[in-house]
């Protein structure tokens, strides 16, 4: 069984999905994950975490068990990936889901909505 969390009333009481690097890529890109307890999870949100990171909620479609996948901060490489595409003018989107996933303004950073992860503060 999986550990629960702690930190927030939100997500309290969810398990904790395993966040190896099969996991994280089906999640980047868009594919369903398959839930421990059978079935599928279908994603309800996301949002940024203290450190730096994100964490995706999730809720179990055959238990309604709800998980949540803890998602890295941004690597210097992903910030990187984000500063050429505003360089080269384009509307910055998510080194790891792609162009569909435009970065939005959460506060003074440039934050994807699926991942929850900052990728760079937004220009004034
Ligand atoms: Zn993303």
């Amino acid at each position: 069984m999986p550990r629960k969390t702690k930190s927030s009333p939100e997500i309290e009481g969810a398990l904790v999905i395993d966040a190896d690097t099969k996991t994280l890529e089906q999640y980047y890109a868009g594919a369903r994950l398959e839930s421990p307890m059978g079935g599928f999870l279908e994603p309800i949100g996301v949002r940024p975490t203290e450190e730096g990171g994100g964490i995706a909620l999730f809720e179990c479609t055959s238990s309604s068990l709800r998980f949540v996948l803890e998602i890295p901060k941004a690597s210097r490489g992903d910030r990187e990936k984000v500063k050429k595409q505003m360089d080269d003018g384009e509307d910055p989107y998510c080194p790891r889901h792609g162009p569909l996933s435009r970065l939005h303004r959460m506060g003074d950073q440039l934050t994807c909505p699926r991942c929850g992860v900052p990728f760079r503060r937004a220009p004034r």
